[in-house]
């Protein structure tokens, strides 16, 4: 089989040999002779996984006892209600940065729990920039950003300075580069995009901002019913949490944060100046603001898209397609991905100048 060079938005590219070792653990897991999928939770075997996948995330964010990790269903969607259930006060306000589809989301779901207020969007030019030098007020319960908009190809570079407790969405860019963690009260992460496989999502959260709503809380969407169970009050998405597990090591045995985000950056570049130096092609958001994970890029003549479209596929190009609320091309560069497929992607566009530049 020839070599997929995989650009998926999401569920998105994982290691080769963490699919080898998942694959070899549904048929023998720790050679218990049984499946990872048809042992119990609590089984000892598994108990290790869950501590180490919960520890791991700690040690890459290099926090301290004073946070705690669960990895939770329903996705970083549910997050989204789950953040203003379990932080924001009946009487009091939550602020909200719209940098694009996700971070609405959030905000929709915000409105319905209590006062949330949208301090600063980027709705004005079609989320094709960050907004930056907003003033958060020091009354709010929590601000809630979005790290990296995977649909628009926005990035925050750097963070707001917060006065109140800072929430994170990072599913599309978690683990891609350093961040000071202890910034944070709270980082939430879809596992599908950058840690892992779909169907768990982490929460990463600093245990004294939780408690304070007044709220009477259902259990199973009160983070602190998940951290007392050792994030298994009920039963957890057992095999993502398995493969989310085994990609943080993967990440670790390489030379952890500090190698993947020199990686990161070295492909971002690659491929940027190419959508900058190429006649064919153009880059749709903000210079400074763009995604080292998410590059969306349109091209001059439309028309010629099906040629372009031709040319990837048969260098064995995949995912590239741009998102229905965007259009053109988005090319994720997410951990696994190799910089010798965004070679390739370079190589196919500067082929395509070469063809069809007037
Ligand atoms: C994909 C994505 C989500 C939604 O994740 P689900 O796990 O599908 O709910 C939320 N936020 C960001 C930034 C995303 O990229």
């Amino acid at each position: 089989m020839s070599k997929v060079h995989n650009f998926s938005a999401g569920p998105g590219i994982l290691p080769q040999e963490v699919l080898q070792q998942s694959a070899a653990a549904c048929i023998d897991f720790d050679g218990l002779h049984l499946s990872l999928l048809e042992i119990s939770h609590r089984s000892k075997n598994y108990e290790k996984v869950m501590d180490v996948a919960r520890s791991t995330v700690k040690e890459l964010f290099e926090v301290g006892d004073e946070y705690e990790v669960v990895y939770l269903g329903g996705g970083a969607s549910l997050q989204f209600a789950m953040v203003p259930y379990n932080l924001l006060r009946e009487n009091g306000t939550a602020a909200y940065v719209n940098t694009g589809v996700w971070a609405s989301k959030a905000i929709k779901e915000a409105k319905i729990i209590g006062n949330t207020k949208v301090i600063a969007s980027s709705e004005d030019k079609k989320f094709t920039y960050i907004p930056k030098g907003f003033e958060i007020p020091s009354d709010a319960d929590y601000l809630h950003i979005t790290s990296n908009n995977t649909i628009y190809g926005t990035q925050m570079r750097e963070f707001p300075k917060c006065p109140v407790p800072l929430v994170c969405d990072m599913s599309s860019d978690i683990f891609s580069r350093k961040v000071n963690a202890k910034d944070f009260a709270l980082i939430y992460a879809g596992a599908q995009k950058n840690m892992g496989p779909a169907g768990s999502t982490m929460v990463m959260v600093k245990k004294d901002v939780l408690g304070k709503t007044g709220r009477k809380m259902l259990s199973m969407m009160d983070y602190q019913v998940h951290i007392k169970g050792g994030s298994m009050y009920n039963t957890p998405p057992v095999f993502p949490i398995y493969v989310t597990l085994l990609t943080l090591q993967w990440l670790k045995a390489n030379g952890g944060i500090a190698w993947i985000e020199e990686l990161n950056r070295a492909k971002a570049t690659l491929l940027y100046d190419e959508i900058d130096r190429n006649s064919c092609f153009v880059g749709t958001v903000a210079t400074e603001d763009r995604s080292w994970m998410n590059a969306c890029f349109l091209m001059n003549n439309p028309s010629l898209e099906p040629e372009f479209d031709k040319m990837w596929k048969e260098a064995n190009i995949s995912g590239i397609r741009g998102h229905r609320d965007v259009g053109g091309y988005r090319a994720s560069l997410y951990n696994a991905l190799p910089l010798e497929s965004v070679q390739v992607l370079v190589d196919v566009m500067k082929e395509f100048e070469c063809k069809y530049s007037s």
